[in-house]
């Protein structure tokens, strides 16, 4: 049986963090945040909002729940404020090892001896972060989606010392979240389910980076086979194509095989800003992606000769 987590600090306020933190305050719980940018919770929510809001998705927090939330939780300007009393630390800065290092360092540092410390990372297995923290036994994956959207399942996963009465805090804090824990039971770079959208990715990132088909017929296959509201390059542009590039790179430094490299040409988006929804471009163009019209999915529009 795991510890009840009450108290729980977010570090990284970004698409993630954001997230979490709203999750964790709506469901509950006495909520921190810290970000390096100051501003970085207001932007990240308010771009959360109206790109939700674009979409017509109701999220999973009601929107007369979602400003009480916002002012419920609260912003620290230093990470020692941020983590007095904390329960529970869950990291979501960007997926670069030696960062998310530094920042297990600091935490390990400032937290209280009782915190249970969490990366957010999509690919990184804790074990290559928890020696930083200084108490590897109280350490986990707990890796989400996109909680406000819907996807409300998180992979967790134990690093190598993780104490079992941790990660059953971890995956009951998950369910008091309202999420449905993907255990993981050995060491897996990707964890669960998110090893298998990796392969997605990379398989659509390869057609279409080498010409083979236009990545709006991968979208509307994806969207009729599934029933899904867009498909695998709509998603990629939701995640953040600077964060999908992160990760390829996670797979690619690990296995150090040329066919798990990412895409030049999809660094060359990255290069001209077109990072997805957060910069308004990305492989389509927001608030208006074309996949959200109607039209998307008519295989014969009007004045077609067909595809
Ligand atoms: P993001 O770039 O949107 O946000 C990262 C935030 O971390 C930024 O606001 C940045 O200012 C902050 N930051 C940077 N260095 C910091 C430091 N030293 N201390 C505190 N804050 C710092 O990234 P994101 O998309 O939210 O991703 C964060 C993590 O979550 C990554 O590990 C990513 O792989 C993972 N993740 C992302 C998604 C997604 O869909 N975007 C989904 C699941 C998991």
């Amino acid at each position: 049986m795991g510890r009840s987590l009450e108290r729980v600090t977010v570090v990284g306020c970004g698409t993630l963090g954001v997230q979490i933190a709203m999750l964790a305050c709506h469901t509950g719980h006495q909520v921190r945040v810290y970000d390096v940018r100051p501003e970085a919770f207001a932007q990240s929510l308010s771009r959360l909002r109206s790109d939700l809001e674009g979409r017509g998705i109701q999220p999973f927090i009601p929107w007369e729940e979602w400003e009480k939330c916002k002012n419920a939780i609260r912003i620290c300007p230093t990470l020692e404020e941020a983590l007095e009393g904390a329960d529970l630390v869950v990291e979501a800065v960007p997926e670069d090892i030696s960062l998310k290092q530094q920042v297990f360092r600091q935490i390990g540092q400032l937290a209280p001896a009782k915190s249970i410390v969490a990366t957010n990372s999509s690919s990184i297995p804790v074990s290559r972060l928890e020696e930083s923290s200084g108490r590897p036994e109280r350490c986990l994956n707990l890796h989400f989606y996109m909680p406000l959207l819907g996807i409300n399942m998180v992979d967790v996963m134990g690093g190598s010392r993780t104490l079992p009465d941790v990660f059953a805090s971890g995956v009951q804090w998950v369910r008091a979240l309202g999420c449905i824990p993907l255990t993981v039971k050995k060491e897996l770079l990707g964890f669960c389910f998110n090893r298998v959208w990796r392969a997605i990715k990379k398989e659509t990132l390869y057609m279409w980076a080498n010409g083979y088909v236009d990545f709006r017929d991968v979208d509307r296959a994806w969207m009729i086979f599934t029933g899904m509201k867009m498909g695998p390059f709509g998603m990629m542009d939701t995640v953040g194509l600077d964060v999908v590039y992160d990760i390829e790179m996670v797979y690619y430094k690990d296995s150090g095989d040329p066919k798990d490299r990412p895409p030049e040409a999809l660094k060359e988006k990255i290069q001209r800003g077109e990072l997805g929804v957060k910069t308004g471009r990305g492989f389509y163009t927001y608030p208006d992606p074309e996949f959200l019209r109607p039209e998307f999915l008519d295989p014969l529009p009007t004045g077609s000769e067909g595809r």
